[in-house]
């Protein structure tokens, strides 16, 4: 019997740090000695660049635009540690659905049988905000992952978009698509960031699968083109995305959210303004108290 392809999709806002959080994910499953493949779904094109040495690889929609028939091999470019790196692509700027380029490059590898030939263990598809296009559902709608995580800061809007992404799941989760495995909370150390964000996974029956602090380390690996696990191997950062990796490597069961409605959501952020406030003003003393 094949084996089965663990398939893995990380949502998020924009900017949020599901690239950063994605390559270094698959670097540390490609040093448990996993074969991993990247699918770059934003538009950006830049998920893959610190599997690169900081470089852009050529689109599938950029190599369409060229060439009528792509074959897989000309848009699969070999990363850190045998990482398969794929960028999907966008549309030229102004024209066209954001989300083809996912369709189109899902299309080309199932026709091309690409997951099984390259003989893969795990596929993370790093994709762009909250499900509003089509194009950015496919992941989820077509049951192509299996399992969602959304990466979040504590910060309102990024919530906004995770709490959009369980709406998304929770509507198609009847009918074979993806489940939701976590979220992982990124960027946590300001003060009380943590108590938002547990909060907010209670109250949409999910859970953080890792806290990822805001690290310095992180951006001097960045800016070498590099994730940290290969830049800075030895930090405690880097350990902290390879426990990310050893916890998704055994996921096996997601769950469907149960996301706020946008009333909810609005009392839940007012909860705590008043609460940060309180705090601030020595009126509380632990963030969860009620004022
Ligand atoms: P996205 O893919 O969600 O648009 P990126 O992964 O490109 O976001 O991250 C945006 C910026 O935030 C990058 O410059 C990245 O280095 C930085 N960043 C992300 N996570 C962290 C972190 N934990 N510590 C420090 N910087 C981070
Ligand atoms: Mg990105």
């Amino acid at each position: 019997m094949a084996k089965k392809i663990k398939q893995i999709a990380i949502y998020g806002k924009g900017g949020i740090g599901k690239s950063t959080t994605t390559s270094n994910l698959s670097a540390a499953l490609s040093e448990m000695g996993l074969k991993v493949m990247q699918f770059g779904c934003d538009p950006k094109s830049d998920s893959t660049n610190t599997l690169r040495d900081g470089k852009f690889i050529p689109t599938v929609l950029d190599t369409l635009r060229e060439k009528s028939a792509v074959k897989a091999q000309e848009v699969i470019f070999e990363g850190f540690n045998g990482i398969y790196c794929v960028e999907a692509g966008g549309p030229a700027p102004g024209v066209g659905c954001a989300g083809r380029g996912i369709i189109t490059a899902v299309e080309i590898f199932k026709q091309q049988k690409v997951f099984e030939n390259l003989d893969l263990d795990v596929v993370i598809y790093d994709v762009l905000g909250d499900v509003v296009c089509g194009g950015f559902a496919v992941p989820i709608r077509e049951g192509i992952a299996e399992h969602v995580f959304t990466v979040s800061s504590s910060d309102f809007m990024s919530i906004y978009a995770s709490n959009n992404l369980f709406k998304g799941i929770s509507k198609y989760s009847a009918s074979g698509g993806a489940l939701l495995g976590g979220v992982i909370a990124n960027s946590i150390g300001s003060p009380y960031s943590k108590e938002i964000i547990d909060d907010f996974a209670e109250k949409t029956k999910t859970h953080i699968i890792e806290y990822i602090p805001r690290s310095i380390t992180v951006t001097q690996s960045e800016l070498q083109g590099k994730t940290t696990i290969e830049a800075a191997p030895a930090s405690a950062q880097a350990d902290v995305y390879r426990a990310l990796a050893r916890k998704i490597a055994a996921h096996t069961d997601s769950k469907t959210p149960t996301p706020l409605d946008i009333m909810a959501l609005r009392e839940w952020a007012a909860f705590w303004a008043d609460n940060l406030l309180a705090l601030e003003q020595g009126k509380i003393v632990s963030p969860g108290d009620r004022i």
